[in-house]
This record gives C-alpha cells, sequence and structure tokens, in this order.
C-alpha cells in the first residue's frame, strides 16, 4: 500500500518486533525531490542579513522601493533608492527613471522610462519603520503612459464614477512550484491523488507551504494591503489570497503590492511562484482572479436590478472583457476557460446565480438579500487587475 505524500512515498514496510511499521522510502522519490535544495536562495543562510540590520543607520536616511509593471504585463521590477525626508503622500515622492529597453518597455536609442510614484507601502522586508516600498506607473520618453501601464486610463476611469463609489474585491490563486517548474510538494515522478481533499485542507498530505501562506498574510497587513484571507486550492500546491473589498484604485494597486510581497517571500524559501492560469494540463485546475464588483447602487436596497442592468451591459461586450482579463488578450485564458473544472466556456457569455460554472455569479446570498455585488469570473490568475477593473468601470457604468 503505498500513500503519496509530499513527493514522498510512504509505505516501505519493516517487519519489526513482529509489528508492521512504516518508513519512509528513501531510495524512491525523495533521492529525485528537488525540495528547495536546487534554489542557492534557500541555500544562503539567513542569519548573516540579520547583523547588518542591527547597525545604526542615520536617522534621517529612509528607503524606498520603487516596484513597476514591466512589459510583460504580468511581472514586476524594482529598484531600490534612499530619501531624506519622510513622504506625506506618494505625490511628495520624486520620479525616477529606469532603462526601459531591458523590460520590453523602450527601444535602446530611448530607453528612458520614467517612474511615477502612486501608491505607499511600508516595507515588510526592510528593517527601518519608516521604509517603503512605492507602486509606481510608468511613462515614455513623450510623457504617454506606456502599453503595459493600464493603472492610466483606470485612473481616469475612476475619476468619472466616484459618485458610484466602486468597490472591488480580487480572489487572487496561484501555485507554487519547486525550482525545477514542476509543482511543489507533487512526486518528482508522477502525479499526486486526485482532486478532492486538497480545497481548504489540512494534513501532510494534502497541503504544502502553509508556512508561505502566512508569512505571506502577515507582510501584507503589516504593509497596509485590505488582506482579506487565504485558502488552500483545489490543486495540491495551489493557493489563494483576498484582497478587498475597496473603493476605486485600491484594491488593484493592493493585488499587485501583494503579488510582489509573495514573490519576495517565495524567493527567501526557494520556491517559485507562477501566477500561470494553467500550470497543470488535464484534470487539474486552472488559477483564476475572480473580481467582485459592486457600486452603491448595488449594495443598497433594491441593488438587484442595478446589478442585472450590469450584467446585461457585460453579457453584450464579452470580447472586450476577455481581452482585457489576460496579458495576452485571452490566449492565456482559452487554455483555462474550458467549460470544465469551475469554469465558463470563454466563446460565450453566461450567468447564473450560485453556478461557479458561468462567466458572472451572483451569489445565493446576494439573490436572497437583493442587493450585494457580482463576481466575474473570467479573469485570469496573470490578469493585470488595473485592466480588468477599468473594462468593469467602462462597460458598466460609462457605457462604452
Ligand atoms: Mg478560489
Amino acid at each position: 500500500m503505498a500513500l503519496r505524500c509530499a513527493g514522498l512515498f510512504l509505505g516501505k514496510e519493516l517487519a519489526s518486533s513482529g509489528k508492521q511499521v512504516r518508513a519512509l522510502s528513501t531510495t524512491t522519490a525523495l533521492g529525485q525531490g528537488n525540495f528547495l535544495k536546487n534554489s542557492p536562495n534557500a541555500a544562503l543562510d539567513k542569519t548573516i542579513l540579520d547583523r547588518y540590520r542591527k547597525l545604526e543607520t542615520p536617522v534621517d536616511r529612509y528607503q524606498a522601493t520603487y516596484l513597476w509593471i514591466d512589459g510583460t504585463g504580468e511581472n514586476v521590477r524594482l529598484k531600490d533608492r534612499v530619501l531624506d525626508k519622510i513622504p506625506s503622500s506618494a505625490a511628495d515622492l520624486p520620479k525616477w527613471q529606469y532603462d526601459g529597453s531591458s523590460t520590453y518597455q523602450a527601444s535602446g536609442e530611448n530607453s528612458d522610462t520614467t517612474l511615477v510614484p502612486r501608491a505607499i507601502y511600508k516595507d515588510p522586508f526592510k528593517p527601518g519603520k519608516n521604509d517603503i516600498i512605492v507602486m509606481c506607473d510608468t511613462y515614455k520618453a513623450d510623457g504617454t503612459a506606456t502599453e503595459s501601464n493600464k493603472r492610466a486610463s483606470l485612473q481616469a476611469a475612476i475619476d468619472k464614477v466616484t459618485a458610484h463609489e466602486p468597490w472591488f474585491g480580487i480572489e487572487q490563486e496561484y501555485t507554487l512550484l519547486d525550482v525545477d517548474g514542476h509543482p511543489f510538494g507533487w512526486p518528482a515522478n508522477g502525479f499526486p491523488a486526485p482532486q478532492g481533499p486538497y480545497y481548504c485542507g489540512v494534513g501532510a498530505d494534502r497541503v504544502y507551504a502553509r508556512d508561505l501562506v502566512e508569512a505571506h498574510a502577515l507582510a501584507c497587513l503589516y504593509a497596509g494591503v485590505d488582506f482579506a484571507g487565504t485558502n488552500a486550492e483545489v490543486m495540491p500546491a495551489q493557493w489563494e489570497y483576498q484582497v478587498g473589498p475597496s473603493v476605486g484604485m485600491k484594491a488593484a494597486d493592493d493585488l499587485w503590492m501583494s503579488r510582489y510581497i509573495l514573490q519576495r517571500i517565495a524567493e527567501e524559501f526557494g520556491v517559485v511562484v507562477t501566477f500561470d492560469p494553467k500550470p497543470m494540463e488535464g484534470p487539474w485546475n486552472g488559477a483564476g482572479a475572480h473580481t467582485n464588483f459592486s457600486t452603491k447602487a448595488m449594495r443598497s436596497d433594491g441593488g438587484m436590478k442595478p446589478i442585472e442592468e450590469a450584467i446585461e451591459k457585460l453579457s453584450k461586450r464579452h470580447d472586450r472583457h476577455i481581452k482585457a482579463y489576460d496579458p495576452k488578450e485571452g490566449k492565456d485564458n482559452e487554455r483555462r476557460l474550458v467549460g470544465r473544472l469551475e469554469t465558463s466556456s470563454i466563446d460565450k457569455f453566461s450567468w447564473g446565480i450560485a453556478n461557479r460554472g458561468v462567466s458572472v455569479r451572483v451569489p445565493r446570498g446576494v439573490a436572497n438579500a437583493g442587493k450585494g455585488y457580482l463576481e466575474d469570473r473570467r479573469p485570469s490568475s496573470n490578469c493585470d487587475p488595473y485592466a480588468v477593473c477599468d473594462a468593469l468601470i467602462r462597460t458598466c457604468l460609462l457605457d462604452e
């Protein structure tokens, strides 16, 4: 009898004192598993940095990490600078240039690209209490937004609908990989037992890397992200966390910041995070970024009517939304939105109450209360939340 567990096969039966006991087989999968060992980051001695953290640095010097989205539309880049005063707001921070030709955002001849600070977070990775991470958006030499800057368009849309008080709450699913690209904790040569016991599960044979997940929650709360919760997902090594609901820009900024924090912590553990919407082919759930959306009218008595009106508008702009919901304009979601494994078909808009196989779900509690919010289940896990929120506002509130 073999029980698959964290990539190890339990089940070598030994006869001892007349009793049968189980022991780890160290000759098969364990020897082939790469569990962190191949990661130079996990191998580094983590205690050395702490010695330098104890040094007294000048009291009027603060570190700021400037974070931005690169030309892929799904990866972040960062660089650090030292400030000589504590900023009172993002507008108080200096703009900064970087080499856009090294981030797929500019040609070599005209590569200076500008970072404009937009939102400030406390930095959970630096020791000073005034050290910060700054979410930036990016501009070309002529002052126009780069192609991957979807935040600028969202800001323009939000400015037109402030009276509607749009709220967004986003459910970020992701998958942990070993440094060899294989899902973290999966047997080196094979698959775990089929999906079923892993979602919201507990136990060493069901859940991998909870330490990392809990560290991420604490770091996000420290940073000032509107972090809302976590759960283990349907596929082993897949997890989810949620941000929001938050007004306007906050949820999208928070999602990018929380993705960065997740990747930094995973870097320390020597584990890789992928936001790919379908990391494993076959009968394994993909990963999404279900986006919950509401307006003041939807949250008020009689809110079902504006919810249904929004769904009606969404049904007429399905293509626009599919294009906005992953960085490859629908190509990534083609692998995920297959009409099975808790997804709808990519080709056809659908909606329903409490149905997880539709494009847009109205939760049972919302239908019963007659007010609340809608859940757009189409955004891919690697979506740009700025593009998703922008499309929702423009379709549902600006009738574009
Ligand atoms: Mg989920």
